[in-house]
C-alpha cells in the first residue's frame, strides 16, 4: 500500500518505520525543516542540542524496544539522579522519604500525608477507577491543605493554569507512577539519556525508513488531505498545484491543525478536535559556566518566580558546560506567552541568580527561548470518551495525536508505540 504520513516527530517516525518494516511504500511530510516535532535539536553555538529537554525511565518499554531494534540500544544511559526542592528562598533536598521528613516548612502530618500518597500512587496499577475524577480534589483529600498548598498548588497553578481546577486524576497519577518506577530503591531514582540527544534515535528512525525504500519530506506542509464524495483521495502541499495519490494518510500532528487540513470530516468531529484544550511552552535554555544545583529536576514553589521548576540536564547528561532548561507552560491566549523572548530569557537569568547568587552574569555562556504551541494536551476526567475514534469515517484515514494515549503523558515511548500501533492498524 501507498501510505501518506502526516509529521515527522516521533509518533509519525515510528509509523513509517514500522510501515516500511511491513513492506509498505512510505512518505512522510514534515513541516519544519528538520526532523523531530517536540524532540527536534538546534545548534546552541556549536553545540547540538534539544530545544525541549528529554530524559527517559526504566519504564519507557517501546522506547527501549526499538532503540534495540535500530542498533543504538548502547547509546543509552543511565545516570542516578537527584531531585530539589527551591521553597521559602532555600534548596531543599527532595524526592525519597529522608527528603520528606527533613523537608523545612511544612507540618510532620502534611509531610505523612503526602508521603503516603506518593507511595499508594507508585502501588496502584488501575487507572480506570481514577479516570472520572478530578485531579487536585482527588490529591487534597489525600494530603490535606498544607502539603496541597505547599508542594502541589504551584506545580498545578504554573504549569495548567485556569485548567488546573479540572484535570483528570488518572493523567496526573500516569505521570507520578511513571517516575515512581524508575528508582532503584526507596532512595535512589536513575533515569535515562541518549549520547547525542533525541538526535541520535531520530537519526537512526530515518535511516531505517530511507534505506527501506521511505521518504521523507522536510519542510513540506500538508495543505489539504483531499477527500472527494466521501473517499480518500491523497494529499497537496502548499504550493503544489497537483493531489498526491495516496491508499492511506496517517496524520500525527496535534489535532488542533487537523480541522483545517481534513475540512471534509464530518463537523461534529471537527467541533470535538477544536474543543480540545492545549498549552504551549516557552523553553529557555541556558549555557553556564557554573552549575545551578547538583540537582537534574527543582521544583519551585517562590512567589517571585512563575515557573513550576526548572531541568538541569547537564545533571543528567554530561556535557562540556552547565545546560538548564527553564520551561515556561502557559496557555497560548495568557498575556504572558506574548511577550518576547527576550522578556523570558531576562526573567530566567534573574530566576537562576536568586536560586545560586555565585551564578554571576560572566558565567552565562549563552541563552536561547524555543516555543512549541501545542506542547501539552489538557486532559480532564473522562477525557478518551471526548475524542473522536482514531480511525476516522473515511476509509483509509487516521487522525491521531498525543492525546491518544491517555492517560499517559506525552513522551518519546509513548508516541512511538502509538505510532507503530496505528501502521498496523492502518495497514492491516
Ligand atoms: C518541554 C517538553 C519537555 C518534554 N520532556 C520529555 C521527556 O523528558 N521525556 C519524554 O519522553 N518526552 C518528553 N516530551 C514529550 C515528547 O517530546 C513528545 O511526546 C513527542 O515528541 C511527541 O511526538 P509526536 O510525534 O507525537 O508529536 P510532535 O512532536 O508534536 O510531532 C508532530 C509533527 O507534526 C508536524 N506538523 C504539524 N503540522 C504539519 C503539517 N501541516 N504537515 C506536516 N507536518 C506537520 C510538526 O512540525 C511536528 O514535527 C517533552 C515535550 C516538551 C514540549
Amino acid at each position: 500500500m501507498k501510505v501518506a504520513v502526516l509529521g515527522a516527530g516521533p509518533m509519525g517516525l515510528a509509523a513509517a518505520y514500522q510501515l516500511v518494516r511491513d513492506g509498505h511504500q512510505v512518505v512522510v511530510f514534515e513541516a519544519d525543516d528538520r526532523l523531530g516535532g517536540m524532540t527536534a535539536s538546534f545548534d546552541f553555538n556549536g553545540l547540538t542540542i534539544e530545544r525541549f529537554y528529554h530524559f527517559h525511565c526504566v519504564s519507557d518499554r517501546a522506547f527501549l524496544q526499538i532503540l534495540d531494534e535500530l542498533g543504538i540500544a548502547d547509546k543509552l544511559h543511565w545516570t542516578e539522579t537527584r531531585m530539589g526542592y527551591w521553597y521559602q528562598q532555600r534548596l531543599q533536598a527532595w524526592g525519597n522519604p529522608l527528603a520528606l521528613l527533613n523537608f523545612k516548612g511544612l507540618s510532620l502530618i502534611a509531610k505523612i500525608r503526602y508521603g503516603m500518597h506518593a507511595f499508594m500512587s507508585t502501588k496502584r496499577s488501575n487507572w480506570r477507577v481514577l479516570d472520572n475524577v478530578e485531579a487536585s480534589g482527588w490529591i487534597k483529600r489525600w494530603v490535606g491543605a498544607e502539603a496541597w498548598r505547599v508542594l502541589w498548588q504551584p506545580l498545578f497553578d504554573y504549569k495548567f493554569y485556569h485548567f488546573s481546577s479540572n484535570l483528570s486524576a488518572a493523567w496526573i497519577w500516569c505521570r507520578i507512577h511513571r517516575i515512581g518506577r524508575s528508582r532503584y530503591s526507596l532512595m535512589r531514582e536513575k533515569l535515562g539519556y541518549l549520547e547525542g540527544g533525541s538526535e541520535t534515535l531520530l537519526q537512526a528512525l530515518s535511516a531505517a525508513i530511507k534505506n527501506a525504500g521511505g521518504d521523507i519530506r522536510l519542510s513540506m506542509p500538508v495543505e489539504r488531505v483531499v477527500i472527494e464524495h466521501g473517499k480518500l483521495k491523497g494529499v497537496s502541499i502548499a504550493g503544489q498545484a497537483t493531489t498526491e495519490a495516496f491508499d492511506r494518510v496517517i496524520s500525527t500532528i496535534p489535532l488542533p491543525f487537523v480541522p483545517r487540513i481534513i475540512p471534509d470530516l464530518p463537523d461534529a468531529v471537527l467541533a470535538q478536535y477544536r474543543s480540545q484544550a492545549n498549552i504551549a511552552v516557552v523553553c529557555v535554555i541556558a549555557k553556564l559556566r557554573k552549575a545551578v544545583t547538583p540537582n537534574f529536576w527543582l521544583n519551585i514553589n517562590d512567589k517571585e518566580m512563575d515557573i513550576p521548576g526548572l531541568v538541569e540536564y547537564s545533571n543528567l547528561r554530561p556535557l562540556e558546560h552547565n545546560i538548564v532548561y527553564v520551561p515556561f507552560y502557559l496557555p497560548a491566549d495568557h498575556p504572558t506567552y506574548a511577550e518576547s523572548d527576550a522578556a523570558f530569557i531576562q526573567k530566567v537569568r534573574r530566576y537562576i541568580q536568586r536560586i545560586n547568587p555565585e551564578v554571576s552574569d560572566d558565567d552565562f555562556i549563552d541563552i536561547h527561548a524555543s516555543r512549541y504551541r501545542y506542547a501539552q494536551p489538557i486532559c480532564p476526567p473522562g477525557f478518551l470518551e471526548q475524542l473522536p475514534p482514531y480511525q476516522t469515517d473515511i476509509n483509509g484515514l487516521w487522525v491521531a495525536d498525543t492525546s491518544y494515549y491517555y492517560p499517559q503523558d506525552r513522551g518519546i515511548s509513548e508516541s512511538v508505540e502509538f505510532g507503530r500501533r496505528l501502521a498496523r492498524e492502518a495497514c492491516q
